[in-house]
């Protein structure tokens, strides 16, 4: 009988002093014959749980099963049937709430690495190039089958939930133009997480198999601002538009101090590395101030990245200062891991209340209180409330807030009939994406608030179906006698 493997095969990783100085993959992915064996890992369950915990299905059983056949291109042309990006969900999906935490292995072993295999498939065929170009030709079980729709469609933004609907779109024939108000597409995929996690040329990849299938791509140009909704449906002839625009804007603690120099979003700190490489400033155009003593405010994905890029460009102390603790924290296990290796220190149960400047106007302290958690508030986890007389000063210069963010208004607010929460959030149909204006669908981070990739992906996929969907029975409307669904 072979015997069991307790453990996921370890993905190998650079080590923790090595990648401190640099800005390469940590993690280095499976080798064909630690991918084989973490397949053979794979019970193959009748009724594999381990589906239900992805967001959007997966078959992971198959795909699985198609690498322990040795059927590596096969396994990544079954996922990219329900999911478009498995290079980038294998890499940031948090698994472990996600597919692995419902594997029924789980508890007496670790569970099957699925994030890693879906990575390694993915690699497999963007590396392989002549294999690559067949699989991906006809995946995704998409409608293009050489109907020629003439339809103009326009896909707001360029993120995971635009890319998958623009990608879905151009397949079925549509005549696409993604619509990006950054000088770079990919939204938080290209100027939010950083390279050492997702390498850029992933993304630009996926970007160049959009252009190569006849999606137009448009950067510098804000929706609502250089062009509105209504101008692009009504004057440029689109006859329907997905809204992927994210949920960029930054939230802040309301806090004294949280104007002085030195303090950035995250989402600023990031943009200006990830985007305009500023930490090579003077080479580039854009500066960023290279703090010595930092702290990065949250414990969520975004402050793992922040904190973690503070110390590859130079930080000589950087802390996560997080008002709970390690088990309320909601950023993916291996992030964490990698950033304690790293040298991160967490300060737990500790809150900002006060930010210190010098007479230059800089940041240059603050003034913390001590936390206890008291009982659950509304979300469920324990309400954490100040501990009186607990105050104390950190010594920084440079405080990065990475709280959560809030959609941009800007197309919300240009848009005339387009309904919003009170957050700003659109208010969409979550099986269509359907907006309170005909025509206009949405998801994503926009819809939902700071979520996940793949639900941001999902999210696009099924507003795609039904921009397909709607533009048929239009179609059909439009000429006498005939039937519905023959588009
Ligand atoms: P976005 O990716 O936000 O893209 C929206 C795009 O729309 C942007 O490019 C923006 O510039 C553009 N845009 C906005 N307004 C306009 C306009 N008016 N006109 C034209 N374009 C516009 N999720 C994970 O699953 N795993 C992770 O490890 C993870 N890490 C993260 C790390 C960071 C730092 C951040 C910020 C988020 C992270 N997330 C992670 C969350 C995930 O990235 C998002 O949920 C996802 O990117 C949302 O996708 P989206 O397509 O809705 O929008
Ligand atoms: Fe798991 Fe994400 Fe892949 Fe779904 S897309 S199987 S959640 S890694």
């Amino acid at each position: 009988m072979p015997m069991v493997q307790l453990k996921k095969t370890p993905l190998p990783a650079l080590d923790a002093i090595q990648r401190r100085d640099g800005f390469q993959e940590v993690n280095l992915g499976y080798t064909p014959a630690q991918a084989l064996a973490e397949a053979q890992r794979c019970l193959l369950c009748q009724e594999p749980a381990c589906e239900d915990g992805c967001p959007v299905g997966v078959p992971i059983r198959d795909f699985i099963k198609l690498i322990a056949e040795g059927k590596p291109l096969e396994a990544v042309r079954r996922i990219k049937q329900v999911n478009s990006l498995p290079a980038i969900c294998g890499r940031v999906c948090p698994q472990e709430h996600q597919c692995e935490l419902r594997c029924v292995i789980r508890g007496k072993q670790e569970p099957v690495a699925i994030g890693a295999l879906e990575r390694y498939v993915a690699d497999y065929e963007m590396n392989d190039r002549p294999g690559a170009a067949g699989v991906s030709s006809g995946h995704n079980g998409s409608t293009s089958n050489g109907h020629k729709a003439s339809a103009k469609v326009a896909v707001v933004g360029s993120g995971p939930a635009s890319l998958t609907a623009a990608g879905d779109l151009s397949r079925m024939g549509y005549q696409v133009t993604l619509f990006e108000a950054l000088h770079l597409p990919g939204g938080v995929l290209m100027y939010g997480i950083p390279e050492f996690r997702l390498p850029k040329s992933i993304v630009a990849a996926e970007i160049d198999k959009l252009r190569e299938q006849g999606v137009e791509i448009r950067c510098n140009t804000v929706i609502g601002r250089t062009i509105t909704i209504d101008q692009l449906m009504n004057e440029m002839g689109y006859a329907a538009v997905f809204i992927g625009s994210g949920a960029g804007s930054p939230k802040f603690m309301g806090i004294p101090g949280e104007n002085l120099t030195g303090v950035y979003s995250a989402n600023e700190f990031l943009t200006r590395i990830n985007l305009m490489k500023a930490h090579c400033f003077p080479d580039y155009d854009t500066p960023v101030k290279k703090g010595q003593r930092v702290a990065v405010v949250g414990a969520g994905d975004t402050a793992m990245d922040v904190v973690r890029t503070a110390i590859r460009v130079g930080a000589k102390e950087a802390s996560v200062v997080y008002r709970r603790t390690e088990k309320e924290m909601t950023a993916r296990v291996e992030d964490y891991r990698h950033a304690a290796e790293e040298g991160v220190i967490f300060r737990w149960l500790t809150t900002p209340v006060r930010l210190v400047g010098s007479g230059d106007g800089w940041v240059r302290g603050m003034e913390c209180v001590r936390m206890e958690l008291c009982e659950p508030d509304e979300s469920g986890r324990r309400r954490p409330m100040p501990v009186p007389g607990s105050e104390s000063v950190m010594e920084v210069d440079l405080v990065v807030m990475a709280l959560g963010t809030n959609p941009n208004p800007t197309v919300s607010q240009s848009t005339p009939g387009l309904a919003t929460d009170q957050y700003g959030h659109i208010k969409a149909d979550p099986l269509t994406g359907a907006t309170s204006k005909p025509g206009v669908f949405a998801g994503g981070d926009v819809v939902t608030g700071s979520a996940t990739v793949i639900l941001a992906a999902g999210a696009g996929k099924r507003s795609a179906l039904a921009i397909h969907r709607y533009l048929s029975e239009k179609l059909n409307a439009s000429v006498p006698g005939r039937a519905a669904g023959s588009h």
